[in-house]
């Protein structure tokens, strides 16, 4: 089959998300408990690790607050615009659910309309992005986070690591990006096939 259908997480990969999401925290710990419980547990939450009830009531209460005020990364709607001009589709794919969101898929629907983003399909609530890309014959898939990029990469899938300041001091053998522009020249110049070939010739013991 051709290589199609680009995913594309939303949080910090299409925008930036975790910097609002810590000043939220640090803005609010207080009305959650007073020993800066939030505040000290800012990495793991930046993380998505290990979220327990104190953390889940103040996603419910301000994600989708932080949410509507998350900005979009520069050139990520120009350089979507090119991808598809040059014959991709585009499938949003996020973790984002209705735990948190009142209605997800109207929610990121309407952010993605006002921020002008171009997309062909919308998949929310997918926090295992393997079963998806497979379902939907994703080819490659970009986002921030490391563990879905390597699985994706272990499953035959291209995985591209958006990085960020959460990620960046992890070591991974996926290929990254710092920037949407370093994302149209990855795809105009078919990169991921670079990858494919060394794994291939990983194999052959050649
Ligand atoms: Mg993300």
């Amino acid at each position: 089959m051709e290589d199609k259908i680009i995913g594309i997480d939303i949080d910090d990969t299409l925008n930036y998300s975790s910097d609002i999401i810590r000043e939220y925290i640090i803005r609010y710990s207080n009305n959650y408990s007073n020993d800066n419980y939030l505040i000290n547990n800012i990495d793991k939450i930046m993380r998505g690790i290990s979220f327990d009830e104190i953390i889940n009531s103040f996603f419910r209460d301000y994600c989708m607050e932080m949410a509507s005020q998350m900005k979009i990364k520069e050139n990520a709607k120009e350089v979507i615009d090119k991808l598809k001009e040059i014959g991709y589709k585009i499938y949003i794919i996020t973790a984002r659910s209705n735990n948190y969101y009142k209605n997800v898929d109207e929610f990121c629907n309407n952010y993605l309309k006002n921020n002008d983003i171009y997309f062909d399909k919308l998949i929310t609530a997918q926090e295992h992005k393997l079963d998806v890309c497979k379902k939907e014959n994703v080819f490659l898939m970009i986002d921030d986070s490391i563990d879905t990029c390597e699985l994706l990469n272990e499953n035959g899938i291209n995985g591209l690591v958006f990085n960020s300041q959460i990620n960046i001091e992890k070591t991974t053998t996926c290929d990254r990006v710092d920037n949407w522009n370093e994302i149209y020249d990855y795809v105009k110049n078919k990169k991921y096939e670079c990858k494919k070939l060394i794994s291939l010739t990983k194999n052959k013991n050649i």
